[in-house]
């Protein structure tokens, strides 16, 4: 294969559509973490290429001053589209509607998405991948784990607050998986990621990295990485929620 046929990154679009959800089951993954399994009769072109593609939830309520309805995004965990089953991860933080609608959803609870509108398809044939993240980029990351060819090595630093938040990431050989844990250091993300992946030596040959954590946190992710040798262009560093400014 010549060098421009490798690792490539092709985005694909597509129209989005609204599709109502069932809650069928809930599991707790952790104290902080909690799986929502759904039953729907919309799926059957549900289509999600990407493990870090979003789909928008739509939550109950008021919406926007602009009227807009009220919208979080999430990563589609796990879907079967012939069986009409859809899985979706929520870390429980302090406060939120998405956060609020997952700890009071029970069995039988409606609930709408929409997309995804978007996949970045990153071609398997990289020498090893880097997954970082915090408890919002769990769900992208295992689901990752579980997409990636057999036995390439993979190596995952996971910021969650203490052990009891951590829970079982899919198993597979050549993975080597990193917690740490922010114990009581509010808004110090970005110093406790940067340190890991600092202190963390850049494997030979070529590799892809993504970050997914608090906006701050996942540019000094790109940064670092970047002052490390790691190739932009195989850098995939995203702010999945941002702190508000202190
Ligand atoms: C592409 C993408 C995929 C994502 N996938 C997932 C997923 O699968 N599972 C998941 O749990 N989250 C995921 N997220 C993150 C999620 O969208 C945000 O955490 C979202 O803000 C949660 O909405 P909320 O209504 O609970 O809180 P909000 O109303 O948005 O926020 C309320 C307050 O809490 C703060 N806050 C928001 N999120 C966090 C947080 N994670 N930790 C601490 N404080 C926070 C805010 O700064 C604000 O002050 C994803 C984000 C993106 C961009």
């Amino acid at each position: 294969m010549s060098e421009s046929e490798r690792h490539r990154i092709e985005r694909v679009r597509r129209e989005p559509r609204r599709r109502e959800l069932v809650v069928e089951g809930i599991l707790d993954l952790s104290r902080s973490m909690r799986r929502i399994v759904f039953r729907s009769d919309d799926l059957h072109d549900f289509e999600s290429l990407g493990p870090d593609d979003h789909i928008k939830l739509f939550l109950p309520g008021e919406g926007s001053a602009d009227g807009k309805p009220l919208m979080r995004d999430f990563t589609p965990r796990r879907f079967d589209t012939a069986a009409g089953v859809f899985e979706l991860e929520f870390f429980l933080h302090d406060a939120g509607p998405a956060t609020e609608w997952a700890r009071q959803a029970g069995v039988g609870d409606r609930i709408s998405i929409g997309g995804p509108r978007g996949s970045m398809v990153v071609a398997d044939d990289f020498d090893w991948y880097l997954l970082a993240g915090d408890e919002t980029a769990l769900p992208a990351i295992a689901r990752r784990m579980e997409e990636l060819r057999d036995r390439v090595p993979v190596h995952c630093i996971l910021l969650v607050e203490a052990p009891e938040d951590s829970f079982d990431m899919p198993q597979r050989d050549g993975a080597h998986v990193q917690w740490i844990y922010r114990a009581g250091r509010v808004g110090e993300d970005a110093d406790l990621i940067g340190t890991a992946i600092s202190t963390w030596e850049l494997p030979e040959g070529d590799g892809f990295a993504f970050v997914a954590a608090e906006a701050r946190a996942s540019q000094g992710a790109r940064e670092i990485l970047a002052a490390k040798g790691q190739k932009e262009q195989w850098i995939k560093a995203a702010g999945y929620w941002s702190a508000l400014a202190t």
